[in-house]
């Protein structure tokens, strides 16, 4: 997502109480943070932030952490929740490289990959959210019944994820390409502000679950 610096933004996020400040100190203890036994899902490169606080909202029993690297990104989500954010959402203003030093093994129930930046280059292969680096990093956090869901609308990204992630151990549980059409995969969806873009602009949605 390209975005102009917005003045301000990176004041905003360190006064928001939407978001965590020094996360690494939570390694190990998010449950605790939000209270409870309620499982952890996380969306990384959540934008704007629609997809995870309609989640937030529709299911108060699971912890909600949004995760996106730029705070002028950030500061559109924090517009849109606070004041009166849901007690099961939270965000963090990260790069997803870092993930290892503020979850504990196994601590995330579920990722999310939303319309991930495609890095169409080879040589920026490894900048994408499904290349073997960050698998391995999703391999440490996630808990060993935890499942990756992934959804885009650029085709050499989804065949790439479709190769990469059995190649890194991990199984494709279910796969489509073309959500909006497929009743069993679309139940329930959630659409992310770049769905409604590109599904409005024609282009068929492609997803993908994956475990290991
Ligand atoms: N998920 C949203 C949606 O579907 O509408 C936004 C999609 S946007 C194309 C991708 C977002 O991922 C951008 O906001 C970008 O800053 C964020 N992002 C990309 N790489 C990231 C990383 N390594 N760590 C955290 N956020 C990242």
């Amino acid at each position: 997502m390209r975005l102009r610096n917005i003045k301000g933004a990176d004041e905003a996020v360190l006064k928001s109480p939407c978001c965590i400040q020094s996360p690494q100190k939570h390694k190990g203890l998010w449950q605790d943070y939000f209270g409870g036994r309620n499982p952890v899902h996380i969306e990384i490169g959540m934008g704007k932030g629609q997809f995870i606080m309609a989640l937030a909202k529709q299911r108060p029993q699971i912890n909600y952490l949004g995760i996106e690297r730029y705070t002028s990104v950030l500061l559109r989500a924090l517009q849109k929740t606070e004041p009166d954010p849901p007690a099961n959402l939270r965000f963090l203003c990260i790069d997803a490289r870092t993930l290892s030093d503020i979850f504990a093994c196994g601590e995330v129930k579920r990722i999310y990959l939303n319309f991930s930046d495609p890095w169409p280059k080879d040589r920026h292969a490894k900048r994408r959210l499904t290349s073997a680096p960050f698998l391995q990093i999703y391999d440490q956090i996630l808990d060993p019944s935890g499942t990756l869901e992934f959804k885009t609308d650029n085709r050499g990204l989804f065949d790439f994820s479709l190769e990469e992630i059995p190649a890194a151990g991990w199984r494709i549980d279910a796969f489509t390409r073309d959500l909006h059409h497929d009743p069993t995969m679309n139940e329930g969806n959630i659409m992310t502000e770049y769905e409604e873009k590109f599904s409005a602009a024609g282009n068929p949605i492609f997803k993908l679950v994956a475990s290991r």
